[in-house]
């Protein structure tokens, strides 16, 4: 990490409830939540970075506006200077989508990225009407580190620092959503870059399942290290084993303000995965 007093991460935890078919197979609810950032799976206590208040046990909220208040932060440090990452991590089905985008058009179930951009304009639209703010948005997605813009459905060439993505001019929270958004506040000469991440599933793939190449790219997940790397403040971080990591650089390393939201199954079929998901969380304190 470049100098802790300029990049923060914030770690929240998130679990779902148990679905219908992990009830109907008679799974157990296994995670038991010790104070505000303890939790124990099996024997082992797992300590996160203070933000266990966040998870859907029948006892605590399972709202969506719940897990916002930290990300908040994030949309006006933003607009602030700041760069910022918010992403979340976990096996398939741990709530991932649900946290980030959730569903787009209804208040009380929308997830991270549309309170985000929400926040964002109702923060521009509350500012001195002679400051002039230009947001850009793009949206993308990488699979087996090849980038697909989303806005113009091409696949795209790694182009020197820049991924080259289209960028579009936007005027609204409705043109946003769920996306990749970047800010910028020219009169005051502030840059801002904020992405939010919807990762694939954390698990290990099964090898019978996947082609060589996308067992490689998959099973290695060189964007992986770069956020560990991140995570454990180690001084080189390989953003450039990865278009993920190399995307996310500015928002990684440096002034940047980072949220991983680690997302996780309550059920006892799922306890490995859980248990690395949280090991994860916990390098990344
Ligand atoms: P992922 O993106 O990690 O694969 P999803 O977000 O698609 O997982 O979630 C899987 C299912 O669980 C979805 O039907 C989703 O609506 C439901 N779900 C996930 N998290 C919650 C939650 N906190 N409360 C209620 N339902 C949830
Ligand atoms: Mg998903």
């Amino acid at each position: 990490m470049a100098d802790p007093a300029e990049c923060t991460i914030k770690v929240m935890c998130r679990f779902r409830p148990l679905n219908s078919s992990e009830v109907t197979r008679g799974d157990r609810y296994i995670p038991k939540f010790q104070g505000e950032d303890t939790v124990v799976i099996g024997v082992s206590s797992i300590v996160l970075g203070g933000f266990l208040d966040m998870f859907d046990t029948a006892l605590r909220h399972s709202q969506q506006y719940a897990i916002f208040d930290c990300p908040v932060a994030v949309a006006v440090n933003v607009l602030e200077g700041y760069n910022g990452t918010i992403f979340a991590y976990g096996q398939t089905s741990s709530g991932k989508t649900h946290t980030m985008e959730g569903n787009l058009h209804d208040t009380d179930a929308m997830g991270i990225i549309p309170r985000i951009v929400q926040d964002i304009f109702n923060y521009i639209y509350s500012m001195d009407e002679n400051l002039e703010f230009h947001i850009k948005v793009s949206y993308f997605e990488i699979y087996l580190d090849k980038i697909r813009d989303l806005l113009d459905g091409k696949w795209l060439l790694w182009r020197c620092e820049q991924c080259g993505c289209t960028e579009r001019f936007v005027c609204s929270p409705d043109e946003v959503m769920d996306t990749l958004i970047e800010l910028q506040s020219h009169k005051q000469k502030l840059s801002g870059k904020l992405y939010l991440v919807d990762l694939a599933g954390s698990e290990k793939v099964q090898e019978s399942k996947l082609k060589r190449q996308e067992h490689q790219q998959v099973l290695c997940r060189p964007w992986e290290n770069g956020i560990s790397a991140l995570a454990e403040g180690t001084a080189y971080i390989p953003y450039r084993d990865s278009k993920m990591t190399r995307i996310l650089q500015d928002s990684l390393g440096g002034n940047c303000r980072t949220t991983i939201v680690i997302c996780c199954s309550p059920s006892s079929f799922n306890e490995a995965e859980t248990k690395s998901t949280l090991m994860f969380g916990q390098r990344a304190k």
